[in-house]
């Protein structure tokens, strides 16, 4: 699809009440294509009374959208996923170009986010509680389910369609409204899709947006607010864990999805087929900037050098560019300082004895390009090791018995998923016990499913989105005892 009609057609203003407004401030911020730094549109930059209104819309909503009946909520979300499903190409251009990532990828996060609506428009009519005796047997016990209330939802820039759908479509199944914040850099797919929110005839103020060049001057007044019940977060682990302090003045139910730092683990007994596969995916999908990516890779020394040479000669052969453009591989990082933060950790593991395999650099330029990298034998100690890369680089580490595998797999604060491949049933069994993540991938190098309960252990987060579980994150359990008569 064209990318110029693509952007004359998206909503750049706030969404309150079921309207675009502009924002009391009358300032704007620009957003830009990491591709090749142009300008794409100007969105609103809310002040913190545009955030309190859409608060406001949100409360006004709230009782009357939660009177309404599973199944016309879940209706309404299916309608979205046709609708969604029938403008693929519209969505996947607009990410691709206020995100970077290739198109082909764009069109997977446009299927992978649509599943979301499916998914809870189907779990809507499935909200259900218990009913029992009590054990003494003199009364009944009921256990209902009741929306949260009005929940806050923040978004990171990396996904930008699913981490939103993963979010309104659990809040809208469960019958809450809310206040969603897309991530600054990348808010325009966020405004497209509530805008067919819009269309498909979500009621006024259920769902509302809010972009703002301050996340916190919009954010504060809204965690601060009593009337809001709950707060969803996707992004950093260092902003969650703050954003979790707010959240405690008015104890709101929290969900957070946070930072990762994947450990891959290949064992001598691995397919190699299957392995170098599942690292590529794992590691290249969103130009390395997946809270899921494989962030250390763990193989054993026996096949480690055939491993090493064999990801090397493939990305040597990646073609860097536009995401736009025919056959790209690898688009742009989201901005100038991802590409200086990935280049100080490759110099860092380098100048600490690590091995440059392939790439290593910068590419000079418009566009915020990096080399797919590969760096091997990283020392303990490296800060590559330590830190979410968020970027195209391999770094490998090597290890002789599979205890010491795990301790390194195990080496860190983070605990969202891990990856093992090993052809040895009883060994895959053993490491879904000591891998400490809330997800593991065995011989696949990609996990993210709506079906599936998505999110980490550690400080990787609290809460799950996607499956059953996701939906709870926004249902309250409500006990009711009923003596006998
Ligand atoms: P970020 O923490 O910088 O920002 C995330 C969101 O929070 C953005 O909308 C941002 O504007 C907002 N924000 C920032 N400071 C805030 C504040 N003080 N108050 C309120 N809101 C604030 O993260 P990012 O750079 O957008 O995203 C990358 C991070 O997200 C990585 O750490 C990645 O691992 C993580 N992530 C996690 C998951 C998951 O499901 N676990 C998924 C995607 C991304």
């Amino acid at each position: 699809m064209d990318a110029k009609e693509v952007l004359t057609k998206v909503p750049t203003q706030l969404f309150v009440n079921g309207k675009w407004v502009n924002s009391s401030t009358g300032k704007k911020i620009p957003v830009y294509n990491p591709a090749n730094d142009e300008l794409l549109v100007e969105i609103q930059d809310a002040s913190p009374a545009d955030a309190l209104s859409a608060l406001d819309a949100a409360v006004a909503a709230q009782d009357e959208w939660a009177a309404t009946s599973p199944r016309y909520r879940g209706e309404l979300l299916r309608k979205a996923f046709d609708l969604i499903t029938e403008r693929k190409e519209f969505f996947a251009t607009l990410m691709t170009l206020e995100m970077g990532k290739p198109y082909a990828e764009a069109l997977g996060e446009v299927a992978y986010g649509a599943e979301f609506l499916r998914w809870f428009s189907e779990e809507a009519p499935r909200i259900a509680g218990r009913f029992g005796s009590n054990p003494e047997g003199t009364g009944q016990i009921i256990v209902a389910k009741r929306p949260v209330g009005p929940s806050f939802l923040i978004t990171p820039w990396n996904f930008p369609l699913a981490m939103a759908t993963r979010k309104i479509a659990p809040a809208m199944a469960a019958g809450c409204t809310s206040i969603v914040k897309p991530a600054t850099l990348t808010p325009l797919t966020t405004l497209a899709f509530v805008d067919l929110l819009r269309e498909v005839g979500v009621p006024a103020g259920v769902v509302n947006v809010i972009t703002s060049s301050s996340a916190s001057s919009v954010s504060n007044p809204i965690i601060e607010d009593s009337r809001l019940r709950k707060l969803s977060f996707t992004g950093s682990t260092e902003v969650g864990k703050m954003l979790m302090q707010k959240a405690a003045n008015g104890v709101l139910r929290v969900s957070m999805e946070l930072g990762g730092n994947a450990p891959f683990v290949v064992f001598e007994d691995a397919d190699l087929d299957k392995a170098v596969a599942g690292a590529l995916q794992a590691k290249f999908r969103n130009i390395g900037q997946a809270c899921t990516a494989a962030n250390r890779f763990i193989v054993h020394e026996d096949v480690a050098d055939e491993f090493a040479r064999r990801i090397s000669e493939t990305v040597a052969g990646y073609k860097v560019g536009d995401g736009l453009a025919e056959g790209v591989n690898i688009g742009p990082l989201i901005d100038q300082d991802a590409v200086a933060k990935v280049g100080e950790l490759v110099e860092d593991a380098t100048k600490r004895g690590a091995k440059l395999l392939s790439g290593g650099s910068k590419i000079d330029g418009a566009g915020n390009f990096f080399q797919p990298t590969v760096v091997d034998t990283v020392p303990a100690g490296s800060e590559i090791l330590a830190q979410e890369i968020f970027g195209p680089v391999v770094a490998i580490q090597r290890f002789k018995t599979e205890d010491e595998a795990v301790a390194l797999a195990n080496s860190t604060e983070y605990g969202l998923v891990s990856y093992v491949f090993t052809e040895d049933l009883n060994r895959g069994m053993r490491m879904i016990q000591r891998l400490e993540s809330g997800m593991m991938g065995l011989n696949t190098g990609l996990v993210s499913n709506a079906a599936a309960p998505f999110g980490g252990v550690k400080q990787s987060g609290v809460g799950r989105e996607g499956s059953f579980e996701g939906i709870n994150e926004y249902l309250e359990t409500k006990y009711v005892l009923v003596p006998n008569s």
